[in-house]
């Protein structure tokens, strides 16, 4: 099996470096969508009868973040079929993530959720069936024509493998010293990976079914810092170490991040060429880093946080999320040196570029009959 189905996972529980503290920004992400999600959901009931919804949220994590779609859909249903004085449909949500994703937290907050569910909406509410798909979206996770809207919200940056044989010995990423061949490398995986995203989930909706997909994308006119900034820098802290014999160098000569991050042009060009669905939103939205890292740190004063709350936020988000496949490379011993040391040169970076942003991509698509 493929090592990275089994070792990839955000960071697990409710401790200081867990997802479920560390994904305000990915909450940021989905609030971003939800008019999106809504407009979907709202074209579907216009044109399928739906007695059960089949939905599914694939990458959900763990976390607040994980039954926030289920809540978002709940509220978009409800108003949808009360204007359109239609009875409420019944529900079956299923989360997806790979098979290390801390399934038994999301399990264990399922009584309050449904608890609070209940008391916001009564008997109003069809009932709620909520599932566990372990499995990478890479492969098929559901039978055919099963789903009425799939949704996937910062996930499909993570390809299903690096490129092999890269030959990116002192950085586990691409940079701006990165050869033209390497770029392509990762387009590839990029785009062979979103093909076959694509062609499997058009084989699990339903005819007409409603997708929206949001991912790390990548804007060229972009003038500040983007997110490649934040992976290169951990190339940069790992070649650190490795100088100073704390990591063997050919660990580091063997390792890098199956990430990318599209443009716009890239995503619309995999779209068409695998042809199974009608594009009808495409769009990129630019996100402070620190974004929303008022409700982080409890903070009313957003704009002069200072430089080591700013730099100590952005190094637990990306702490949360690359920790397991580092570790799982590098060794426990040394994670908290390196995030140490990664946050310094993140303190550097703001003091240079003031702005950290990066772009997530918003894609709506529609199945075609
Ligand atoms: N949707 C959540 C989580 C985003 S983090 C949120 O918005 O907060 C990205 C998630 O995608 C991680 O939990 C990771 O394990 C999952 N993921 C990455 N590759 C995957 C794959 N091939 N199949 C299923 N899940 C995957």
């Amino acid at each position: 099996m493929d090592t990275q189905q089994v070792l990839l996972h955000m960071n697990h529980g409710m401790g200081d470096n867990s997802y479920a503290h560390n994904s305000i920004i990915q909450k940021k992400v989905m609030r971003e969508a939800k008019a999106i999600v809504e407009e979907s959901i709202m074209r579907l009931y216009a044109i399928i009868p739906i007695h059960c919804f089949k939905v599914a949220d694939l990458g959900c994590s763990s976390g607040p973040n994980a039954l926030q779609l289920v809540s978002n859909v709940i509220d978009i249903v409800d108003t949808t079929t009360s204007n359109l004085n239609l009875k409420p449909p019944v529900f079956q949500f299923f989360l997806n993530d790979l098979f290390g994703n801390d399934f038994n937290s999301i399990f264990k907050s399922l009584p309050q959720f449904s608890e609070i569910i209940e008391e916001k909406k009564g008997q109003k509410c069809g009932a709620c069936f909520i599932n566990a798909t372990p499995g990478t979206f890479y492969k098929r996770l559901f039978p055919n024509n099963f789903l009425h809207f799939v949704h996937s919200s910062f996930s499909l940056h993570w390809l299903s493998q690096a490129p092999k044989e890269l030959g990116n010995e002192e950085n586990v990423h691409l940079t701006s010293t990165t050869p033209p061949a390497m770029h392509k490398a990762y387009l590839e995986q990029f785009r062979k990976d979103f093909k076959l995203f694509l062609k499997l989930r058009s084989q699990e909706l339903v005819p007409k079914g409603g997708m929206v997909l949001t991912l790390i994308g990548r804007d060229k006119t972009q003038k500040t810092h983007d997110i490649r900034t934040a992976w290169s820098l951990i190339g940069t802290t790992l070649n650190d170490m490795v100088l100073e014999n704390l990591i063997e160098a050919i660990k580091l000569e063997s390792f890098d991040l199956p990430l990318y991050d599209p443009t716009i042009e890239e995503a619309k060009e995999v779209i068409e060429d695998e042809g199974s669905f009608t594009l009808q939103r495409l769009e990129s939205v630019i996100l402070d880093w620190s974004t929303n890292i008022k409700e982080a740190v409890e903070d009313e004063n957003n704009n002069n946080l200072d430089l080591n709350t700013k730099a100590e936020f952005t190094t637990k988000f990306v702490r949360a999320a690359l920790e397991p496949l580092l570790k799982a490379q590098f060794g426990e011993k040394i994670m908290d040196e390196l995030f140490v040391r990664y946050k310094n040169k993140i303190v550097q970076l703001i003091m240079e570029v003031k702005l950290l942003e990066f772009s997530t991509l918003i894609i709506s698509l529609i199945k075609k009959v």
